[in-house]
């Protein structure tokens, strides 16, 4: 597939923006780059796809989200709001999540990644809870993704908070999906396992070392330090700040991520640096559960591997980057703070440097030969010039995810002139607010029940 008349934004280092250029696609990935004129001449593709002009982009990627949050969407609490971040966890997520069915959690699914597509997101890295359905749920999820046609990276999340044969169950989906990933054989997967666990709050050390012996050399995906009361737990329980407590049990390391980490100090980013340990920064999601604004300038300064997630929020990460940008400057009173290019930073190259820990055979997340042909057209027409070194200011104040016209993952187009090819929206709309409705009625029956 030849497409032709782009303004390429490579996201290569350094980053370059090329105009008048065509991008010819092979077996999934980009075979070559060139002026459109050149390319035209050598690839005899008959019908191109011309991008008029349109800037060509990587996909972009999710660090962390919640597929299985999506019908909290509109959800009444049936009694006083939440007043912290554990009573969040007590009155919204937890009977949330016990209420939902395999079903629920494939359109809980299907409806978040139709809202990737059409937001350019083409991976995103899900952290799944559903205590009453768990054996089996990642296959349900792995489904949607492969009919969607993105890439994800999929984990149960194991806890204590609903018993010891709870937590087992999710240790076993866990190990059963990460057996599976790694005895298929197929170096062309779209989708890729982790190792779940909730957060330190509701883990015992016991349940940590049972999780760290099923999966000795494997990675974790797991919150950390997200509020106060995660700190105040791991003090009581082991004496140690949450990072240190999840280094003593040997999580932390270079394949895990630790999503949040607002409330972590100094000490515990050194430790995380050393341990070339993953972090994920979600400002919408902290913003909206009151628990802080994270260190995430003094993290990118102690070179810690720092990427960027949506939460479970919606999957426009143009969103996210706004907000990174403007919490950082708000809350430290200086315009100075969280510069651009840092956000860039975490949602461009590290998010792409993450996405290899999970597909070490592919390069994700930059236009240039040999990569994977993750692709995105937008729509944009700047009024202010466009230049490699001004394009993440002209991503934060110009972009719009309204401008993405067209989605491509792995050489196959997912959405081509606003239209979803691979998803049903009508029948997946619809089909969610029924169970939606479900869902509600069942988490209004657990509501208080624990
Ligand atoms: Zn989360």
């Amino acid at each position: 597939m030849l497409i032709t008349n782009a303004k390429i934004v490579t996201w290569g280092n350094p980053n370059q923006v090329l105009e008048n250029q065509a991008v010819f696609i092979k077996d999934g990935l980009i075979r070559e780059i060139g002026p459109t004129s050149d390319l035209v001449k050598r690839y005899s593709d008959p019908a191109p796809v011309d991008a008029k002009e349109q800037f060509l982009l990587p996909g972009s990627i999710c660090a962390h989200t919640h597929f299985y949050g999506a019908f909290a969407r509109g959800l009444a609490i049936p009694s006083a709001s939440p007043r912290d971040f554990p009573e969040i966890l007590n009155k919204l997520w937890w009977p949330l999540d016990k209420s939902l069915t395999h079903e629920d959690i494939r359109y809980s699914a299907l409806v978040s990644l139709a809202d990737a597509i059409r937001n350019g997101t083409t991976l995103l890295v899900d952290h799944h809870a559903s205590p009453n359905a768990i054996d089996g749920s990642l296959d349900v999820i792995e489904e949607a993704v492969d009919t969607a046609g993105v890439r994800a990276v999929l984990c149960y999340e194991v806890s204590d908070r609903d018993g010891p044969e709870k937590a087992e169950a999710g240790i076993r989906e866990n190990l059963r999906y990460i057996q599976k990933k790694s005895t298929d054989g197929d170096l062309r997967s779209k989708t890729s396992a982790t190792f779940g666990l909730h957060a330190s709050l509701t883990l015992s050390d016991k349940t940590l070392d049972r999780c760290k012996e099923a999966n000795p050399t494997g990675g974790f995906h797991i919150h950390a330090a997200e509020g106060d009361a995660d700190q105040l737990d791991s003090l009581a329980k082991s004496g140690m700040r949450v990072v240190n407590r999840l280094h003593s049990h040997g999580i932390l390391g270079e394949k895990t991520i630790l999503a949040h980490c607002v409330r972590v100090d100094s000490g515990e980013i050194d430790l995380l640096s050393q341990t070339k340990t993953w972090v994920t920064h979600q400002p919408r999601s902290n913003m909206n559960n009151g628990v802080g604004t994270a260190p995430v300038e003094a993290m990118l300064n102690a070179g810690l591997r720092l990427g960027l997630g949506n939460d479970g929020f919606t999957n426009d990460m143009w969103q996210e980057w706004k907000a990174a940008y403007l919490l950082q400057k708000s809350w430290h009173r200086d315009p100075r703070r969280m510069p651009a290019d840092e956000v860039a930073k975490m949602a461009v190259y590290n998010n792409a440097a993450l996405a290899t820990v999970f597909f070490p055979e592919s390069l994700i997340g930059t236009i240039a030969p040999g990569a994977c042909a993750d692709l995105i057209l937008v729509d944009y027409h700047p009024f202010t010039p466009v230049t490699a070194a001004n394009l993440p200011w002209q991503i934060i104040f110009g972009f719009q995810e309204r401008m993405i016209t067209a989605t491509m993952v792995d050489g196959k187009f997912l959405m081509k002139d606003r239209q979803l090819l691979t998803l049903d929206e009508e029948e997946i709309t619809s089909r969610a607010k029924v169970l939606a409705q479900k869902v509600w009625k069942r988490y209004n029956e657990k509501f208080g029940t624990g």
